[in-house]
């Protein structure tokens, strides 16, 4: 039988409410009643299972969620947190210690990269950054001290896609934990089918995608997930960052059209990359043929899904971009805003936002070049005249292709 996709995996599960609703029950408490004052000391004990104890361990509408993520992602558990960043700093610290030490893509979420740089030396736990495409810069930072390989897919803002098999054989040959954000491809890349150990997500961007709330996932074996929980030791359980009850239940509920949502905006922003890249702009999208990522993204994903809803258009300049950007919200074209997975448009121009915390050389020397607009396409209806829309407002301001980009 041949295995279902993340698409189909999602659809699998099927739930019943209390009063055989179509939905399940949303679990609107903080603490749960034993019937026995032995099996609350035994769920103290873990030694209880089904059992609910208190809602910062788990609740009902928590494990739905996780429940459907682990489908997703075919992994054997998962855990949902209060953010993004909520997930990433819980993993990365019930998996080191102080002294120890992380090898990460350098082109990762500002976030992430901030607190791997400055605030995880605190703890001593030191990061070495590297470009995730050159494998041998990353088998190299590998030290004796690394626990950790951490990458995202498809980094932000270059698009560059993480060779996920190959990193899986010098994780597996230096007994490093491969962690990987697959925040920009659900659906579309499995992580955990290509070698990954944890994979995490923001299920405030594509997962949920109304950007009404913050939300973030970890899926992962059993073992590792029930570390996370631990009333003694785990990350999620201590740190508090776990996702609330009604929050859970809402981006469920969203999580079902994701793959009709994830096509349609697959299928917006390859039109609108080739249509930029057709009036001589450089374009980076690896659905485009001529993208160095294209080979590898292909031979690691589901292609019925499609290559994701970012891709960067370099403008030549930062005056260039922000007219342009300005422009297009004033049209109602989309939002100057960062973040991403909305149905409407959203642009930003990362060298001044979302990456400025990369030194500007280093920006340059990375093809971060300050023209640069990121865009995440929405889920327009008429591509094609969205795209007449944008063209006429590059007209209006006379932006031109420009040799001298970068
Ligand atoms: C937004 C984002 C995060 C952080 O998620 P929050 O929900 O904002 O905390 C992490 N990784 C990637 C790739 C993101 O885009």
């Amino acid at each position: 039988m041949k295995k279902n996709t993340a698409a189909q995996s999602i659809q699998e599960l099927q739930f019943f409410g209390e009063f055989g609703g179509v939905n399940p029950s949303i679990s609107d408490s903080s603490t749960y009643t034993f019937l026995s004052a032995q099996s609350m000391a035994d769920t103290f004990e873990g030694k209880t299972e089904g059992c609910y104890l208190y809602s910062r361990h788990s609740s009902p509408s928590g494990l739905y969620l996780s429940e459907a993520l682990a489908k997703m992602e075919a992994t054997e558990s998962a855990h949902v947190f209060a953010s993004g960043m909520g997930a990433i700093t819980s993993v990365i610290l019930q998996l080191c210690k102080s002294g120890d030490h992380v090898v990460s893509s350098r082109t990762v979420y500002g976030g992430t990269y901030a607190f791997m740089k400055n605030f995880a030396p605190k703890l001593t736990i030191e990061t070495s950054f590297v470009d995730i495409v050159n494998l041998k810069a990353v088998e190299n930072a590998i030290q004796k001290n690394t626990k950790v390989l951490y990458c995202e897919t498809v980094s932000n803002p270059l698009m560059e896609v993480a060779n996920i098999q190959a990193l899986a054989k010098i994780a597996q040959k230096h007994k490093l934990t491969l962690v990987v954000d697959n925040t920009f491809t659900p659906l579309a890349l499995r992580p955990k089918e290509l070698g990954a150990d944890v994979i995490i997500h923001s299920l405030t961007k594509f997962i949920n995608g109304s950007s009404d709330t913050l939300g973030g996932a970890v899926c992962a074996s059993e073992e590792f997930i029930n570390k996370l929980k631990d009333v003694n030791d785990g990350a999620a359980m201590l740190l508090g960052q776990t996702l609330d009850s009604l929050r859970a239940a809402s981006v469920l509920k969203n999580l079902r059209t994701l793959p009709i949502r994830m096509k349609q905006h697959s299928t917006n922003a390859l039109y609108l990359a080739k249509a930029f890249q057709s009036l001589g702009f450089r374009v980076i999208y690896p659905g485009l043929n001529s993208a160095k990522s294209h080979e590898i993204m292909k031979n690691q994903m589901d292609e019925s899904i499609g290559f994701g809803g970012l891709f960067c258009v370099d403008l030549g300049s930062l005056e260039n971009a922000n007219l342009f950007m300005e422009m297009l919200q004033h049209k109602n074209l989309g939002y100057l805003a960062v973040s991403l997975g909305f149905y409407k448009t959203l642009f930003s121009a990362p060298g001044s936002s979302t990456s400025s915390e990369i030194p500007e050389n280093e920006q340059k020397e990375m093809g971060l070049s300050k023209g640069l607009v990121r865009f995440s396409i929405g889920l327009d209806y008429n591509i094609h005249h969205t795209f007449e829309e944008m063209k006429s407002c590059l007209e209006a301001l006379k932006i031109k292709p420009s040799s001298m980009s970068i």
